[in-house]
């Protein structure tokens, strides 16, 4: 595949090593000193586009890509609420995205295992909470994937109305800590505490390796597709 990447961070570097290495070729490197070239990125130059920029500028690019008909693969956390409008506009446009807030196959593993974890709770009175702790440059907080971590968590316990950030004594809120310390690349705890004992289950990321491998995956799985995707639908 030819790629375009938008972002040339830390995760637009993973992706490179990971991307070169399966046979795929960048072709466009899209980042703060050549943000226009973003214009560049058509069907007659590459077969996909893959962005891990930041919240605040994945909106727009997300919007571009897709008016510019280029399959999008995107990884950015922090702008989830404007998921609708991409949607409407990847089916307007007939084109194809798909978005994770976790491409790494072991968190997507730790995802099923906390809904199924979440299921057999519901009847019972344990408080339910969650730590994530990630590097010192992290803008949004908590982090994407504990956002999705906690989404699957109230869908499946019925006296949980939400999530809030921080810790607290409200039974019907899931409180998220988060912590950021140098060099970590991502880490969810999630604990049931009772009178009697404790449940906890952990997912450590020990590299970027297993974030980019998933969105060269994404990117190879989306090929010859349209419609908005996740990786429930790549995985299942
Ligand atoms: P980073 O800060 O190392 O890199 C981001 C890059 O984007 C920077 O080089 C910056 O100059 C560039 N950039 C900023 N605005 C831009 C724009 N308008 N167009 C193009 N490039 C622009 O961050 P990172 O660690 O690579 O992470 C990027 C995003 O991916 C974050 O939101 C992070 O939370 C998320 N992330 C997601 C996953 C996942 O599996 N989904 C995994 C790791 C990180």
């Amino acid at each position: 595949m030819k790629i375009a990447l938008i972002g040339y961070g830390k995760m637009g570097r993973a992706i490179e090593k990971i991307a070169t290495d399966r046979g795929h070729s960048i072709i466009l490197k899209v980042d703060a000193e050549n943000l226009q070239e973003i214009n560049e990125v058509k069907p007659d130059k590459c077969d996909v586009a893959i962005e891990f920029t930041s919240p605040d500028v994945a909106y727009d690019n997300i919007i571009k890509i897709l008016s510019q008909d280029v399959p999008l693969v995107t990884g950015t956390t922090g702008w989830l609420d404007r998921l609708d409008e991409v949607k409407s506009l990847c089916k307007e446009q007939q084109g194809a995205f798909f978005y994770a807030s976790n491409f790494s196959i072991g968190a997507n593993i730790f995802f099923q295992m906390s809904e199924q974890l979440a299921r057999l709770m519901n009847k019972t009175d344990y408080t339910v909470s969650m730590k994530e702790t990630h590097h010192t440059e992290k803008k949004d907080s908590p982090s994407g994937t504990a956002i999705t971590l906690a989404e699957g968590i109230i869908s499946n316990i019925d006296r949980l109305e939400g999530w809030k950030e921080g810790t607290g004594n409200d039974s019907s809120e899931l409180s998220i800590s988060a912590f950021r310390e140098p060099g970590v690349p991502g880490t969810h705890e999630i604990n049931y505490n009772s009178e009697q004992d404790e449940i906890k289950i952990k997912h450590t990321a020990h590299s970027r390796d297993g974030f980019a491998l998933g969105a060269v995956m994404a990117a190879e799985w989306l090929q010859g597709k349209k419609g908005t995707f996740t990786m429930k639908d790549m995985l299942v």
